[in-house]
Protein backbone atom coordinates (compact mmCIF):
# COMPACT_ATOMS: atom_id res chain seq x y z
CA UNK A 1 0.00 0.00 0.00
CA UNK A 2 1.18 3.21 -1.03
CA UNK A 3 0.27 6.73 0.73
CA UNK A 4 1.17 9.52 -1.50
CA UNK A 5 0.21 12.88 -3.36
CA UNK A 6 -0.76 14.67 0.01
CA UNK A 7 -2.68 17.58 -1.15
CA UNK A 8 -4.45 20.74 0.43
CA UNK A 9 -6.82 22.70 -1.18
CA UNK A 10 -9.66 25.73 0.23
CA UNK A 11 -13.25 26.23 -1.08
CA UNK A 12 -15.06 29.42 -0.30
CA UNK A 13 -16.53 26.98 3.09
CA UNK A 14 -13.69 24.77 3.71
CA UNK A 15 -10.21 23.51 3.69
CA UNK A 16 -9.43 20.21 3.16
CA UNK A 17 -6.41 17.78 3.69
CA UNK A 18 -6.53 14.80 1.02
CA UNK A 19 -4.10 11.91 0.57
CA UNK A 20 -4.40 8.66 -2.09
CA UNK A 21 -4.40 5.28 -0.78
CA UNK A 22 -3.18 3.15 -3.28
CA UNK A 23 -3.16 -0.66 -3.32
CA UNK A 24 -1.24 -3.52 -4.29
CA UNK A 25 -3.71 -4.12 -6.66
CA UNK A 26 -3.29 -0.43 -7.81
CA UNK A 27 -6.79 0.57 -6.59
CA UNK A 28 -6.46 4.31 -5.72
CA UNK A 29 -8.88 5.83 -2.85
CA UNK A 30 -8.33 9.31 -1.52
CA UNK A 31 -8.95 10.30 1.65
CA UNK A 32 -10.75 13.79 2.37
CA UNK A 33 -11.06 15.23 5.94
CA UNK A 34 -11.98 18.81 5.64
CA UNK A 35 -12.50 21.81 8.13
CA UNK A 36 -14.67 24.47 7.89
CA UNK A 37 -12.65 27.79 6.69
CA UNK A 38 -12.29 29.78 10.27
CA UNK A 39 -9.98 26.60 11.12
CA UNK A 40 -8.27 25.95 7.84
CA UNK A 41 -4.81 27.29 9.45
CA UNK A 42 -5.31 24.32 11.91
CA UNK A 43 -4.73 22.47 9.04
CA UNK A 44 -1.65 20.28 8.37
CA UNK A 45 0.17 18.98 5.51
CA UNK A 46 1.77 16.26 6.81
CA UNK A 47 1.99 12.08 6.26
CA UNK A 48 2.02 11.93 9.74
CA UNK A 49 -1.99 12.44 10.01
CA UNK A 50 -2.56 8.80 7.51
CA UNK A 51 -0.07 6.97 8.64
CA UNK A 52 -2.02 5.45 11.82
CA UNK A 53 -4.68 4.55 9.16
CA UNK A 54 -2.29 3.09 6.53
CA UNK A 55 -0.60 0.70 9.15
CA UNK A 56 -3.83 -1.10 10.35
CA UNK A 57 -5.15 -1.25 6.96
CA UNK A 58 -1.42 -2.36 5.61
CA UNK A 59 -1.76 -4.42 8.35
CA UNK A 60 -4.73 -5.83 7.26
CA UNK A 61 -4.24 -6.52 4.26
CA UNK A 62 -0.27 -7.74 4.72
CA UNK A 63 0.58 -5.48 2.57
CA UNK A 64 4.15 -3.20 3.02
CA UNK A 65 3.21 0.52 3.66
CA UNK A 66 5.37 2.95 0.90
CA UNK A 67 5.07 6.98 2.37
CA UNK A 68 5.97 9.20 0.12
CA UNK A 69 6.30 11.70 2.15
CA UNK A 70 8.29 12.68 5.46
CA UNK A 71 6.35 11.09 8.56
CA UNK A 72 6.49 11.73 12.39
CA UNK A 73 9.73 10.42 13.95
CA UNK A 74 8.37 9.46 16.84
CA UNK A 75 5.09 7.68 15.05
CA UNK A 76 7.31 6.55 13.08
CA UNK A 77 9.24 4.76 16.07
CA UNK A 78 6.20 4.13 17.86
CA UNK A 79 4.28 2.50 14.78
CA UNK A 80 5.43 -1.18 14.82
CA UNK A 81 4.97 -1.02 18.53
CA UNK A 82 1.07 -0.40 17.53
CA UNK A 83 1.05 -2.80 15.32
CA UNK A 84 2.62 -5.38 17.39
CA UNK A 85 0.00 -4.28 20.08
CA UNK A 86 -2.89 -4.87 17.60
CA UNK A 87 -1.67 -8.14 16.65
CA UNK A 88 -1.04 -9.49 19.90
CA UNK A 89 -4.95 -9.18 20.10
CA UNK A 90 -5.01 -12.30 17.18
CA UNK A 91 -7.62 -10.23 14.77
CA UNK A 92 -5.85 -11.68 12.06
CA UNK A 93 -3.44 -8.70 11.58
CA UNK A 94 0.06 -9.03 9.42
CA UNK A 95 3.37 -7.76 10.88
CA UNK A 96 3.87 -4.04 8.58
CA UNK A 97 6.81 -2.75 7.05
CA UNK A 98 6.58 1.21 6.99
CA UNK A 99 8.74 2.43 4.21
CA UNK A 100 9.38 6.42 5.11
CA UNK A 101 11.83 8.93 5.95
CA UNK A 102 11.21 10.92 8.79
CA UNK A 103 11.62 14.34 10.57
CA UNK A 104 11.00 16.12 14.07
CA UNK A 105 7.85 17.96 13.27
CA UNK A 106 7.26 21.14 14.00
CA UNK A 107 4.04 22.99 14.31
CA UNK A 108 3.65 25.54 11.41
CA UNK A 109 2.10 27.81 14.37
CA UNK A 110 4.19 26.89 17.13
CA UNK A 111 2.49 29.26 19.65
CA UNK A 112 -0.89 29.50 20.84
CA UNK A 113 -2.36 26.79 19.85
CA UNK A 114 -5.14 24.69 21.32
CA UNK A 115 -6.19 21.39 23.61
CA UNK A 116 -8.94 20.20 21.49
CA UNK A 117 -11.27 17.32 23.00
CA UNK A 118 -13.21 14.69 20.58
CA UNK A 119 -17.29 15.75 21.46
CA UNK A 120 -19.94 13.34 20.25
CA UNK A 121 -22.59 14.37 22.42
CA UNK A 122 -22.22 11.16 24.28
CA UNK A 123 -21.38 10.64 28.30
CA UNK A 124 -18.09 9.84 27.47
CA UNK A 125 -17.39 13.23 25.37
CA UNK A 126 -19.23 14.99 28.17
CA UNK A 127 -17.17 13.18 31.24
CA UNK A 128 -13.80 14.55 29.14
CA UNK A 129 -15.03 17.53 28.76
CA UNK A 130 -16.55 18.72 32.01
CA UNK A 131 -14.14 16.63 34.40
CA UNK A 132 -12.68 20.29 36.40
CA UNK A 133 -8.69 19.53 35.36
CA UNK A 134 -9.77 19.38 32.12
CA UNK A 135 -12.61 21.54 31.27
CA UNK A 136 -9.90 24.70 32.47
CA UNK A 137 -7.85 23.25 29.67
CA UNK A 138 -9.84 22.38 26.76
CA UNK A 139 -10.05 25.17 24.08
CA UNK A 140 -11.58 23.27 21.33
CA UNK A 141 -14.17 20.51 20.98
CA UNK A 142 -13.88 18.72 17.82
CA UNK A 143 -17.07 17.08 16.35
CA UNK A 144 -16.98 15.07 13.32
CA UNK A 145 -19.04 13.69 10.94
CA UNK A 146 -18.27 10.58 8.92
CA UNK A 147 -17.25 8.28 12.30
CA UNK A 148 -20.46 7.69 13.82
CA UNK A 149 -22.70 10.08 11.77
CA UNK A 150 -22.16 8.91 7.93
CA UNK A 151 -22.67 11.50 5.17
CA UNK A 152 -26.05 10.51 4.62
CA UNK A 153 -27.19 11.32 8.00
CA UNK A 154 -28.29 14.56 6.93
CA UNK A 155 -31.04 15.39 9.41
CA UNK A 156 -29.03 13.87 12.62
CA UNK A 157 -25.93 15.62 11.77
CA UNK A 158 -27.57 19.34 11.82
CA UNK A 159 -29.62 18.11 14.84
CA UNK A 160 -26.04 16.96 16.35
CA UNK A 161 -23.93 19.41 15.17
CA UNK A 162 -26.83 22.11 15.98
CA UNK A 163 -26.39 20.86 19.73
CA UNK A 164 -22.59 20.79 20.01
CA UNK A 165 -22.62 24.55 18.64
CA UNK A 166 -25.23 24.70 21.53
CA UNK A 167 -22.33 23.07 24.22
CA UNK A 168 -19.10 25.15 23.16
CA UNK A 169 -20.86 28.16 23.53
CA UNK A 170 -22.25 27.78 27.03
CA UNK A 171 -19.09 26.29 28.16
CA UNK A 172 -17.28 29.15 26.00
CA UNK A 173 -15.40 26.20 24.28
CA UNK A 174 -14.82 26.58 19.92
CA UNK A 175 -16.11 24.23 17.54
CA UNK A 176 -14.56 22.43 15.06
CA UNK A 177 -16.49 20.73 12.63
CA UNK A 178 -14.62 18.20 10.81
CA UNK A 179 -15.82 16.05 7.88
CA UNK A 180 -14.37 12.68 6.44
CA UNK A 181 -14.93 10.36 4.12
CA UNK A 182 -12.37 7.57 5.80
CA UNK A 183 -15.00 4.81 6.56
CA UNK A 184 -15.67 4.60 2.32
CA UNK A 185 -11.42 3.20 2.77
CA UNK A 186 -11.42 1.49 5.75
CA UNK A 187 -15.03 -0.36 6.02
CA UNK A 188 -14.57 -2.57 3.20
CA UNK A 189 -11.36 -3.53 4.01
CA UNK A 190 -11.34 -3.81 8.50
CA UNK A 191 -14.16 -3.60 10.89
CA UNK A 192 -14.62 0.31 12.58
CA UNK A 193 -14.84 -1.13 15.84
CA UNK A 194 -10.83 -1.79 15.25
CA UNK A 195 -9.71 0.91 13.37
CA UNK A 196 -11.85 3.81 14.92
CA UNK A 197 -8.89 4.93 17.51
CA UNK A 198 -6.40 5.50 14.25
CA UNK A 199 -8.84 7.43 12.56
CA UNK A 200 -9.51 9.37 15.87
CA UNK A 201 -5.88 10.09 15.33
CA UNK A 202 -5.91 11.43 12.10
CA UNK A 203 -8.88 13.55 12.48
CA UNK A 204 -6.90 15.07 15.54
CA UNK A 205 -3.24 14.99 13.41
CA UNK A 206 -4.56 16.92 10.82
CA UNK A 207 -5.29 19.95 12.92
CA UNK A 208 -1.78 19.73 14.84
CA UNK A 209 -1.47 23.26 13.29
CA UNK A 210 -3.59 24.27 15.61
CA UNK A 211 -3.73 22.27 18.48
CA UNK A 212 -1.22 20.45 20.68
CA UNK A 213 -2.79 17.54 22.17
CA UNK A 214 -6.27 16.28 21.70
CA UNK A 215 -8.17 14.02 24.13
CA UNK A 216 -9.96 10.94 22.59
CA UNK A 217 -12.57 10.54 25.52
CA UNK A 218 -12.23 6.59 26.79
CA UNK A 219 -14.71 4.37 25.54
CA UNK A 220 -18.04 2.54 27.19
CA UNK A 221 -15.42 -0.58 28.86
CA UNK A 222 -13.85 2.94 31.35
CA UNK A 223 -12.06 0.83 34.00
CA UNK A 224 -12.17 -2.68 31.97
CA UNK A 225 -10.40 -1.69 29.19
CA UNK A 226 -10.41 -4.57 26.82
CA UNK A 227 -9.13 -5.06 23.09
CA UNK A 228 -10.59 -2.05 20.91
CA UNK A 229 -9.59 0.14 18.30
CA UNK A 230 -9.31 3.22 20.65
CA UNK A 231 -7.79 1.88 23.55
CA UNK A 232 -5.34 3.50 26.66
CA UNK A 233 -2.15 1.18 25.41
CA UNK A 234 -2.78 2.09 21.75
CA UNK A 235 -4.43 6.07 21.20
CA UNK A 236 -1.05 7.38 22.45
CA UNK A 237 1.11 5.81 20.50
CA UNK A 238 -0.08 7.67 17.54
CA UNK A 239 1.10 11.16 18.60
CA UNK A 240 3.54 13.18 16.53
CA UNK A 241 6.07 15.23 18.27
CA UNK A 242 4.02 18.11 17.27
CA UNK A 243 0.63 17.26 18.30
CA UNK A 244 -0.31 14.61 21.62
CA UNK A 245 -2.93 11.79 21.37
CA UNK A 246 -4.38 11.51 25.11
CA UNK A 247 -6.48 8.71 25.53
CA UNK A 248 -9.06 10.35 28.72
CA UNK A 249 -11.87 9.36 31.02
CA UNK A 250 -10.67 5.68 31.60
CA UNK A 251 -10.87 6.25 35.67
CA UNK A 252 -14.92 6.10 35.88
CA UNK A 253 -17.22 3.19 34.52
CA UNK A 254 -20.39 4.51 32.85
CA UNK A 255 -22.43 4.91 35.91
CA UNK A 256 -20.11 7.06 37.71
CA UNK A 257 -19.77 9.32 35.01
CA UNK A 258 -23.49 9.69 34.24
CA UNK A 259 -23.23 10.20 37.96
CA UNK A 260 -20.73 13.04 37.37
CA UNK A 261 -22.48 14.78 34.38
CA UNK A 262 -25.53 14.83 36.21
CA UNK A 263 -24.47 18.01 37.74
CA UNK A 264 -24.14 19.45 34.82
CA UNK A 265 -27.19 21.38 33.28
CA UNK A 266 -25.33 21.81 29.48
CA UNK A 267 -25.09 18.02 29.94
CA UNK A 268 -28.69 16.98 30.60
CA UNK A 269 -29.70 19.36 27.85
CA UNK A 270 -27.81 18.13 25.21
CA UNK A 271 -27.09 14.36 26.15
CA UNK A 272 -26.96 11.99 22.86
CA UNK A 273 -26.26 8.70 23.11
CA UNK A 274 -28.08 6.77 20.51
CA UNK A 275 -27.47 5.92 16.68
CA UNK A 276 -30.26 4.59 15.65
CA UNK A 277 -31.68 7.73 14.23
CA UNK A 278 -35.21 7.77 14.46
CA UNK A 279 -36.38 10.30 12.61
CA UNK A 280 -37.01 13.36 14.85
CA UNK A 281 -35.92 11.85 17.54
CA UNK A 282 -32.43 12.58 19.16
CA UNK A 283 -32.44 9.88 21.35
CA UNK A 284 -34.78 6.79 20.14
CA UNK A 285 -35.27 6.54 24.41
CA UNK A 286 -36.27 2.55 23.78
CA UNK A 287 -32.51 0.83 22.25
CA UNK A 288 -30.57 -0.68 25.06
CA UNK A 289 -28.53 2.05 25.10
CA UNK A 290 -31.13 4.67 25.40
CA UNK A 291 -33.01 2.50 28.62
CA UNK A 292 -29.48 1.47 30.34
CA UNK A 293 -28.66 5.25 30.65
CA UNK A 294 -32.10 6.43 31.35
CA UNK A 295 -31.55 3.77 34.37
CA UNK A 296 -28.32 5.92 35.56
CA UNK A 297 -29.76 9.02 34.86
CA UNK A 298 -32.97 7.90 37.21
CA UNK A 299 -30.17 6.41 39.73
CA UNK A 300 -28.32 10.19 39.54
CA UNK A 301 -32.12 11.70 40.54
CA UNK A 302 -32.07 13.27 37.07
CA UNK A 303 -34.11 11.99 34.47
CA UNK A 304 -36.73 14.32 34.73
CA UNK A 305 -34.59 17.07 33.83
CA UNK A 306 -32.42 14.71 30.69
CA UNK A 307 -34.28 17.39 28.20
CA UNK A 308 -33.39 14.50 25.43
CA UNK A 309 -34.46 11.40 26.90
CA UNK A 310 -38.32 10.41 27.83
CA UNK A 311 -39.55 11.53 31.28
CA UNK A 312 -40.53 8.36 32.47
CA UNK A 313 -38.53 5.51 32.93
CA UNK A 314 -40.18 1.68 31.42
CA UNK A 315 -39.58 -0.78 33.63
CA UNK A 316 -40.99 -3.67 31.50
CA UNK A 317 -38.08 -2.08 28.62
CA UNK A 318 -35.41 -2.49 31.74
CA UNK A 319 -36.75 -5.79 32.43
CA UNK A 320 -35.58 -7.01 28.86
CA UNK A 321 -32.00 -5.50 28.97
CA UNK A 322 -30.07 -8.70 28.09
CA UNK A 323 -27.91 -9.05 31.19
CA UNK A 324 -25.78 -11.35 30.89
CA UNK A 325 -23.90 -10.46 27.94
CA UNK A 326 -20.46 -9.30 29.00
CA UNK A 327 -20.99 -5.49 28.48
CA UNK A 328 -24.39 -5.30 29.55
CA UNK A 329 -23.59 -7.37 32.79
CA UNK A 330 -21.24 -4.83 33.47
CA UNK A 331 -23.27 -1.76 33.51
CA UNK A 332 -26.52 -3.28 34.93
CA UNK A 333 -24.12 -4.92 37.77
CA UNK A 334 -22.55 -1.27 38.11
CA UNK A 335 -25.67 0.21 38.34
CA UNK A 336 -27.52 -1.92 40.76
CA UNK A 337 -24.94 -1.55 43.37
CA UNK A 338 -25.10 2.74 42.64
CA UNK A 339 -28.58 2.43 42.97
CA UNK A 340 -28.70 0.31 46.56
CA UNK A 341 -26.22 2.99 47.43
CA UNK A 342 -27.64 6.30 46.25
CA UNK A 343 -31.38 5.47 46.45
CA UNK A 344 -34.52 3.72 47.63
CA UNK A 345 -36.47 2.53 44.55
CA UNK A 346 -37.31 -1.31 45.05
CA UNK A 347 -39.09 -1.65 41.72
CA UNK A 348 -35.83 -0.46 39.72
CA UNK A 349 -34.03 -2.97 41.40
CA UNK A 350 -35.84 -5.65 41.02
CA UNK A 351 -36.39 -4.71 37.15
CA UNK A 352 -32.27 -4.94 37.42
CA UNK A 353 -32.38 -7.66 38.87
CA UNK A 354 -34.63 -9.36 36.56
CA UNK A 355 -32.45 -7.89 33.46
CA UNK A 356 -29.24 -9.42 34.98
CA UNK A 357 -30.99 -13.00 34.60
CA UNK A 358 -31.49 -12.39 31.35
CA UNK A 359 -29.87 -14.20 28.30
CA UNK A 360 -28.27 -11.75 25.41
CA UNK A 361 -30.44 -11.67 22.65
CA UNK A 362 -29.39 -8.27 20.88
CA UNK A 363 -27.12 -5.15 21.10
CA UNK A 364 -23.72 -4.50 21.40
CA UNK A 365 -22.18 -7.94 22.33
CA UNK A 366 -24.12 -10.08 19.97
CA UNK A 367 -23.26 -7.42 17.04
CA UNK A 368 -19.36 -7.74 18.44
CA UNK A 369 -19.53 -11.35 19.00
CA UNK A 370 -21.17 -12.15 15.23
CA UNK A 371 -18.65 -9.61 14.03
CA UNK A 372 -15.28 -12.08 15.83
CA UNK A 373 -17.31 -15.11 14.81
CA UNK A 374 -17.24 -13.84 11.34
CA UNK A 375 -13.42 -12.77 11.35
CA UNK A 376 -12.32 -15.85 13.29
CA UNK A 377 -13.71 -18.19 10.45
CA UNK A 378 -12.00 -16.19 8.00
CA UNK A 379 -8.42 -15.49 9.94
CA UNK A 380 -8.13 -17.86 13.19
CA UNK A 381 -9.98 -20.83 12.98
CA UNK A 382 -11.82 -19.94 16.32
CA UNK A 383 -8.51 -18.05 18.24
CA UNK A 384 -9.61 -14.38 18.68
CA UNK A 385 -12.98 -16.16 19.79
CA UNK A 386 -11.65 -18.44 22.69
CA UNK A 387 -9.24 -15.67 23.71
CA UNK A 388 -12.07 -13.42 24.43
CA UNK A 389 -13.52 -16.14 26.09
CA UNK A 390 -11.20 -17.06 28.42
CA UNK A 391 -10.96 -13.58 29.63
CA UNK A 392 -14.00 -13.64 30.11
CA UNK A 393 -15.39 -10.91 27.29
CA UNK A 394 -17.32 -12.62 25.65
CA UNK A 395 -19.25 -15.61 26.43
ZN1 LIG B 1 -31.72 4.75 21.36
Amino acid sequence: MQIKNIQIHEDKDKKYVTADFIYKTRTKKTVTISVQKKYGHFLSKSASIFLPVGVVLASSLGEELDVEDLVSRKQLLAAPIANKLMMSWELGLHEVKVNANSIVEKPVRSKLRGIGSFFSGGVDSFYSLLKESNQKEITHLVFVRGFDILGKDDQLFLQAKKNAEAVARELNKELIVVETNIRDLTDPIFSWSWIHGAALAMVGLSLQDGLEKIYVPASDFGTHPVPWGSHPDLDPLWSTESTSISYDGGDMDRVQKIGFISHFSVALKYLRVCYKNVVGKYNCGACDKCVRTMVDLAIAGVLGSANTFPKKLDLAAVKKLPGKSYSENIYLTQSLEELRKKANNKYLEEALIQALGNEEASGFTARTRAFIAGLDSKYNKGKLYRFLARKAILK
